[in-house]
């Protein structure tokens, strides 16, 4: 396994994170939880010392099968991770006691005293973060001055620019985002700002919410020249970032532990901006896709364009453009009906897209 040093701390942390999210869902209705538990047991024998867990999932079963694990290994041979934010609070109580009898739950289930990571969960926008920061971040801090947390990190699905202004107040150890071949360009910015300010950084979702190893011939220029195949590859394109600490893959069985393995065997660290050369210099395969470069990104009708090509690149991919609106980006498709066809962002489009019949397209769902 290869290991790197979590942002300016001195642990030493496996590039490689083990997401507790996706265990197998037959056992887990079962409630075969032992059964799950190995798989991570498995990942701990490989060297991954990096587990990622929440409240809800698994049908809120995954914080009980990591802790079923955990409890058989050495406290100080592993990290472990879980989130909260207001929506997780225990019902019924004050925003304080809410919160902290979810922590206390949280810790019980992973029988452990303490947790060495915990996000603030799930941040959307700049509006939310600075919400959940003023109802919250006190008694993550109280958390931590009781050692109850080692370290306060916040995960998101804000595009570069906003994370870094969320990482410009300075007040989190690391972050957990959504990074992949598909959307790099729309996060280079915020990677870079977190690994210059000593955070660590974390990645889910590396292989696009499975669209990339669904799609291996569009993506097969990752694995190129090597012998991986172009889901292994697509977990080595995100954790050769030298700005990125973990890169999380969801293991379901010891098969995709191996695949995170192999991935990371050799690992060459490069920076964020070599990568975006080299892929950029290679890509003919994605010629149809948007980069997410945000050059078109002005728009005298307020279209955030960007996200709605995201949401065009999904449906070339086979997937929902209108769940992608809904669910990721939480913009409304009916937005793109006030495009008055100026053709303003079709001049400024660095693949030379047509966009505006793309949000013609999507106008029409
Ligand atoms: S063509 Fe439509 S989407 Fe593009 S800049 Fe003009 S109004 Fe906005
Ligand atoms: S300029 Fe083109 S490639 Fe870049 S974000 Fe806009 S539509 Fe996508």
């Amino acid at each position: 396994m290869y290991y790197k040093q979590y942002g300016d701390t001195d642990m030493k942390v496996s590039a490689a994170g083990f997401g507790c999210m996706r265990y197998d869902e037959e056992d887990v209705k079962a409630d075969r939880l032992e059964k799950c538990a190995e798989v991570l047991l498995y990942a701990h024998e490989k060297g991954i010392n990096y587990f990622d867990t929440a409240p809800f999932y698994c049908d809120d079963k995954s914080e009980s099968i990591t802790g079923i694990a955990l409890s058989q290994l050495p406290r100080d041979s592993f990290y472990i991770s879980s989130k909260a934010n207001m929506g997780t609070l225990i019902s019924g109580e004050a925003v304080k006691d809410g919160f902290r009898r979810r922590l206390e739950m949280t810790l019980s289930r992973l029988k452990v005293d303490y947790l060495d990571f915990y996000h603030l969960w799930c941040i959307l926008s700049m509006e939310s973060f600075n919400k959940q920061c003023e109802d919250l971040y006190g008694f993550y801090e109280d958390a931590k001055r009781e050692g109850l947390i080692r370290n306060i990190v916040f995960s998101s699905h804000m595009q570069g620019s906003h994370l870094e202004d969320a990482i410009a107040t300075g007040r989190f150890k690391g972050m957990l985002i959504g990074y992949n071949a598909l959307n790099y360009r729309f996060r280079q910015s915020g990677i870079a700002a977190a690994h210059e300010r000593g955070m660590g950084v974390i990645v889910m979702n590396p292989l696009g919410g499975g669209l990339i190893p669904q799609n291996p011939d569009k993506f097969r220029y990752l694995a190129e020249g090597s012998d991986l195949t172009v889901a292994q590859a697509a977990l080595r394109f995100v954790a050769s970032h030298k700005e990125i600490t973990i890169t999380l893959a969801g293991c379901t069985t010891k098969e995709h532990v191996d695949d995170a393995c192999k991935a990371m065997e050799g690992l060459q660290e490069k920076t964020a901006a070599e990568i975006y050369q080299e892929y950029e210099n290679k890509g003919t395969s994605l010629d149809d896709l948007c980069t997410g470069c945000g050059y078109c990104n002005k728009c005298p009708c307020g279209i955030e364009i960007p996200k709605y090509m995201d949401a065009y690149n999904m449906s070339l991919l086979g997937s929902s453009a209108l769940e992608r609106l809904s669910d990721h980006w939480q913009v409304p498709a009916a937005k793109v009906a006030e495009c008055v066809r100026c053709g303003k962002c079709e001049g400024l489009c660095t693949q030379h897209l047509p966009i505006m019949d793309r949000l013609a397209e999507i106008g029409a769902l």
